[in-house]
């Protein structure tokens, strides 16, 4: 699981790697491929790696999202 920090959005590997593919057929967009994110060209974290901190931006994020 893919985590960028500045949209709160997570994205599954496996996701990650079809939407690769659509972006650079479509449009021509390989910042996925450098694991950027195609929004706001920020770095993805890799929450299998980072399972503290990651887990707490999934957290923070879902807070976020349950407060109206
Ligand atoms: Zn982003």
């Amino acid at each position: 699981m893919y985590y960028c920090p500045r949209c709160n959005r997570s994205i599954a590997k496996e996701h990650v790697e079809v939407a690769d593919r659509e972006l650079r057929d479509r449009f021509g967009i390989t910042k996925l491929s450098s694991l950027r994110c195609p929004v706001c060209d920020c770095e993805y974290i890799d929450l299998d790696k980072v399972k503290e901190g990651g887990r707490r931006h999934a957290d923070k994020a879902k807070q976020k999202d349950d407060t109206p």
